[in-house]
């Protein structure tokens, strides 16, 4: 079971299942609400995530018509994404997950949104937009 949970510990979380899909997003977007040079989400099944907390301080932000992002309005952490190209899966940020789960090969997408100021310092495949 991974689990996770905020900053705040007012949002905890299960998953039951595996991480589909590990990416490091570079969007300008990702980069301003992670504050950070990028953002890196674990793609896991809609049906495998459980919140085991109240849901009360999770807000949802729509970052694009297509994108709703969703984080704890107390503390500020970002807790997921769902796309609606892709609405099977919830892409929960790496970073309120506990520990190391095993994952896939990682990959670095918007590539060409990237901060001028970061350089990125692995073999790892590149896109500069999606696959
Ligand atoms: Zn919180
Ligand atoms: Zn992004």
């Amino acid at each position: 079971m991974i689990k996770g949970k905020c900053e705040c510990g007012k949002v905890t979380f299960e998953i039951d299942g595996e991480i589909e899909d590990f990416s490091h997003c570079h969007c300008s977007q990702c980069r301003r609400m992670h504050g950070a040079a990028f953002g890196t989400f674990a793609g896991v099944k809609i049906e495998n995530f459980k919140y085991t907390s109240d849901t009360d301080t999770v807000t949802a932000y729509e970052s694009a018509p297509s994108n709703k992002r969703y984080f704890c309005n107390v503390c500020g952490s970002n807790i997921l994404g769902h796309l609606i190209s892709d609405p099977e899966r919830y892409y929960v940020a790496m970073g309120v997950i506990d520990g190391n789960p095993e994952h896939p090969q990682e990959y670095h997408i918007w590539v060409g949104s990237k901060a001028p100021w970061y350089t990125i310092h692995d073999d790892a495949p590149q896109y500069a937009e999606e696959p």
